[in-house]
């Protein structure tokens, strides 16, 4: 599902982010990034859904070769992905249905499907009886757990998570791991970067641990390693 052989990526500004990376990463699986700031952990996952290209190396993602891949090719790529950030990214002045709906409509998908998707994935992250509100309405947690359920609305094979926690207190943090969970537990391969020390050590799974660009650990069911 993701395949880096030898990637390295340096910025225009020389400064060398990622150095020398080899990692495979199956359908199905959950696999945390964890590491000091500035270590790597959001280049890396930028180069999984080609927000940064390869300096050198070649990176793999649902078969497609990112380093080669044309931009007219991306939007066909995003489908096959969905992303979610720290700070959620939903458009205010568009409800919680429109904000998921938004993602088919640009596919021109019927109207009569985009709402069985749409209903189907708010049942996914438990909030059916959200779909009339507009984000300021709801609190931090929803407004993740949107974003989540807009990111898989198109069925993609890999689900990848930058911080999805890094704004929500731990109660909430909780509730969007268990939303996670869910959708790992549909076939969905999840990759989330995150500081949240308390979840990697309690819901075990595969840790990355990059440290000057560098994998520094890789561990089937890993710990944090860091103090925070
Ligand atoms: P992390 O997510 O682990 O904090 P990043 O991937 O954001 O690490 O950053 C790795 C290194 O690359 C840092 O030294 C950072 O300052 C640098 N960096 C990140 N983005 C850019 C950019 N767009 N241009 C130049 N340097 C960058
Ligand atoms: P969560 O644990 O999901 O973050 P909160 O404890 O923050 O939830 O909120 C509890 C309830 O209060 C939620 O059902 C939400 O709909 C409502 N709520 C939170 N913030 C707001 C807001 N700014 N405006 C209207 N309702 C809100």
């Amino acid at each position: 599902m993701i395949e880096m052989k030898d990637v390295w990526k340096t910025y225009p500004n020389g400064v060398m982010a990622i150095n020398g990376i080899d990692v495979s990463i199956s359908k199905g699986e959950f696999v945390y990034v964890v590491g000091p700031s500035g270590a790597g952990k959001s280049t890396f996952i930028k180069l999984m859904y080609r927000e940064e290209k390869p300096t050198k190396g070649t990176v793999v993602v649902n078969n497609f070769n990112l380093g080669k891949i044309k931009e007219s090719r991306i939007p066909i790529l995003r489908r096959s992905l969905g992303i979610v950030f720290q700070d959620f990214k939903l458009l205010p002045q568009l409800t919680v249905y429109e904000n998921i709906a938004f993602a088919l409509e640009v596919i021109e998908e019927p109207r009569s499907t985009i709402k069985r998707s749409v209903m189907n994935v708010l049942e996914i992250v438990h909030l059916k009886n959200k779909a009339r509100f507009y984000p300021h309405e709801i609190s931090g947690g929803e407004q993740q757990r949107v974003a989540i359920a807009r990111a898989i609305v198109n069925n993609p094979a890999l689900l990848i998570a930058d911080e999805p926690t890094g704004n929500l207190d731990p109660d909430t943090s909780w509730g969007i791991m268990k939303v996670l969970e869910e959708i790992n537990n549909r076939g969905t391969t999840i990759v989330m970067a995150t500081h949240n020390k308390e979840i990697v050590n309690t819901i075990r799974k595969r840790v990355i641990a990059i440290e000057g660009g560098r994998i520094a650990r890789d561990e089937a069911r890993g710990l944090y390693g860091y103090e925070r």
